[in-house]
């Protein structure tokens, strides 16, 4: 079966299943052997090399979804990300950064790049010119992060990549918080893709997972690196991955239909100051979304009027969890500065636009008018602010 000609949820449902030929079951056999008769294949395989038939056969899935020629599957989104740079960062090298990246990617970057002797500089903003002021002689690698968090900034994919390529540089792009029913930052001109799958590909906050997805050369060169690292998945979380990505096309369109609502809903509420949503025709991303995006995915950000209390807000929910993670099917919401953001300075966050009334909101599956009734009656009991 070529994917290419394949619909979104027909790759979910069958792309890279196993075929069931002892029992004719149907659903993907799990292969939970750690070692195989090395006299039947060329490729030894193996857990660690991340060619047990379970993962080389998810991968296929996960590959035909970015529109990649090849994908690997890691133990978490981290894993996947830290293989990536470290492959293709060497010392002496630099990177450059966009700015508002998830803070573990950050932190991995801060606490450990100069330790390789890798160079690097954060972008001022998300703007193209911002990264192009960021470009050095020994520039080896451009990683960006669209939408961003939690204010669901948006880069300009296809500028940059093409700004790389001028430069000869290749590009990382993490596309956990659109997934690939919305984004696909290859089509655009980026060279990597990475996941966090513990997000929209696990979609039930049960799964910690990543994957990278490329062209199979470069998918090679992380390989050798990631197969001593050591970061694979195990093949029963592998097996219950795809399962979980069966329902990926249905999940993140449930969840973007119940975002959009929900952020119209906020929008015209008294006492929500801002969203933070590109699909908003009021957005400043809006036009540009339309362009490298096929919808504005499940995530939102919103701050409440100074009247009311976003700690007290959050603790009144009964529905919507307070959470730190993200993209399960049951709607979260945190404060960015109380979580993600915490370890920034009070002036950081401020220039960055994270107040302490701002809220991330994962948008789930549930009726959208229990939703609206929860964040309802919690501004009711966060009003007023004493
Ligand atoms: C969660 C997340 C990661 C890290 O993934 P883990 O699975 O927690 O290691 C990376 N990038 C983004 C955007 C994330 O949301």
């Amino acid at each position: 079966m070529s994917s290419k000609k394949l619909g979104l949820n027909t790759i979910c449902t069958h792309s890279g299943s196993i075929e069931d030929k002892t029992f004719q079951g149907s659903v993907s056999p799990l292969y939970m052997s750690t070692s195989f008769n090395f006299m039947d294949v060329d490729t030894k395989r193996y857990p660690r090399y991340f060619n047990t038939p379970n993962q080389e056969h998810l991968s296929k899935k996960i590959a035909a979804l970015e529109h990649a020629e090849a994908a690997l599957i890691f133990g978490s989104g981290m894993a996947a990300i830290s293989a990536t740079l470290l492959t293709f960062l060497k010392s002496g090298d630099h990177a450059v950064i966009q700015n508002d990246i998830y803070g573990g990617t950050r932190n991995f970057i801060e606490s450990h790049f100069a330790n390789y002797g890798i160079e690097y500089s954060f972008t001022k903003d998300l703007s193209y010119k911002a990264f192009e002021d960021c470009i050095q002689s020994n520039t080896k690698l451009i990683y960006i992060e669209t939408p961003s968090n939690p204010l669901m900034k948006l880069v300009d994919i296809f500028a940059i990549a093409k700004l790389a390529k001028n430069h000869k540089i290749i590009t990382a792009a993490d596309n956990t918080f659109a997934s690939p029913i919305i984004q696909n930052p290859i089509d655009l001109g980026i060279d990597i893709v990475m996941h966090s799958a513990t997000k929209y590909f696990g979609g039930h906050s049960d799964i910690s997972a990543g994957a990278v997805a490329s062209s199979q050369e470069i998918m090679d060169k992380i390989w050798s690196l990631a197969k001593d690292f050591g970061g694979n998945l195990s093949d029963y979380t592998v097996w219950l991955l795809e399962r979980s990505m069966k329902t990926l096309g249905i999940r993140v369109k449930a969840q973007q239909r119940n975002a959009k609502r929900l952020a119209k809903f906020l929008e015209k509420h008294s006492a929500v100051k801002t969203v933070y949503y590109p699909g908003l025709k009021s957005n400043e991303y809006h036009s540009l979304a339309k362009i490298q995006m096929k919808g504005y995915g499940a995530m939102l950000s919103f701050e409440l009027t100074d009247k009311y209390d976003a700690e007290k807000f959050l603790e009144a929910l009964t529905l919507i969890k307070p959470s730190m993670s993200l993209a399960g099917v049951e709607s979260t919401m945190l404060l960015p500065s109380k979580t993600s953001h915490a370890l920034l300075s009070e002036f950081d966050r401020a220039t960055q636009g994270i107040t302490d009334q701002l809220i991330r909101f994962s948008v789930g599956i549930e009726t959208k008018k229990d939703l609206i009734e929860d964040i309802e009656q919690a501004i009711s009991a966060s009003n007023p602010k004493k």
